[in-house]
């Protein structure tokens, strides 16, 4: 299942498909199934879709109005009622996204970083299997890829499991793995190691914002962490073994039956 078919086209219309996604593995998958193999595989196959989030929009929004002028147009044109209010002017998440999207704009450095080509998609072979990214920003000339992210504040403080320890909001996302796998599919397309920036934006008022580059000894860790999780997934993926189940999530509450009782002591993690 993970190795693409002479017959799939990976384009700009069908990346987030289903199919696409049955051939390729990709960032959001591979964290997806960190989270929940079982709820990723049953999105695959359709049986569950996951809900709906005005985040998720928002960011559309935003990486829209760095895209192009025509595609934030399109975009503002297709999602009309979601942004914008019947007795007129935008709702908040979206007022917001403009102060943010001001921010970034009025600031020279941050767009010196967003310079280059926008939403480039590549595919790659990495640890077994086929990938596909999609690059905010790449600038070949320069040889560095930047991706634009919003969070809440710079310095927000997240408990970490993978890590064992307190991080920042890059890592508890997974922004250093998503980084680390851009880097290698952007070598094999290109024969040069990019250097990876972060233009992060916050929803503060006025918004703050950073721009972000990483130690190369970070890559190594996501490295390792890749080449442990990738082969249930993939084995998951090709239907060989059932999706590891979290038990927690709303496939899992959905499609919980339940067996036995636990003690109590079992209920906290
Ligand atoms: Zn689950």
């Amino acid at each position: 299942m993970q190795q693409p078919t002479p017959t799939f086209q990976l384009t700009k219309d069908n990346y987030h498909s289903r199919e696409a996604n049955q051939h390729y593995m990709s960032v959001s998958q591979f964290k997806q199934a960190m989270t929940c193999e079982a709820a990723m595989i049953a999105e695959l196959k359709g049986e569950f879709t996951r809900p709906h989030s005005t985040a998720l929009s928002v960011g559309s929004y935003l990486h829209a109005a760095f895209e192009s002028d025509e595609a934030f147009a399109q975009y503002a044109e297709e999602n009309h009622d979601s942004i914008f209010k019947a007795r007129g002017g935008k709702y908040a998440d979206y007022e917001k996204a403009d102060e943010m999207i001001e921010t970034i704009k009025n600031d020279r450095f941050c767009m010196f970083a967003l310079e280059g080509e926008k939403e480039v998609i590549m595919t790659g072979e990495l640890f077994g299997a086929q990938w596909k990214i999609k690059v905010d920003n790449i600038n070949h000339q320069r040889g560095f890829f930047t991706d634009l992210k919003s969070t809440q504040e710079l310095a927000k403080r997240y408990w970490s499991e993978k890590y064992s320890n307190y991080v920042s909001f890059v890592q508890a996302y997974d922004y250093v793995l998503q980084m680390y796998v851009y880097r290698e599919i952007i070598y094999r397309n290109t024969g040069r190691y990019y250097n990876p920036y972060i233009v992060a934006v916050t929803k503060e008022s006025p918004p703050d914002k950073a721009v972000l580059h990483f130690d190369s000894e970070r890559f190594s860790f996501e490295s390792e962490y890749i080449q442990l999780l990738l082969p249930s997934m993939l084995e998951a993926k090709a239907g060989t073994k059932n999706g590891h189940r979290c038990e927690k999530c709303a496939y899992c509450r959905a499609t919980k039956q339940l067996e036995s009782s636990f003690e109590i002591e079992y209920l906290l993690d």
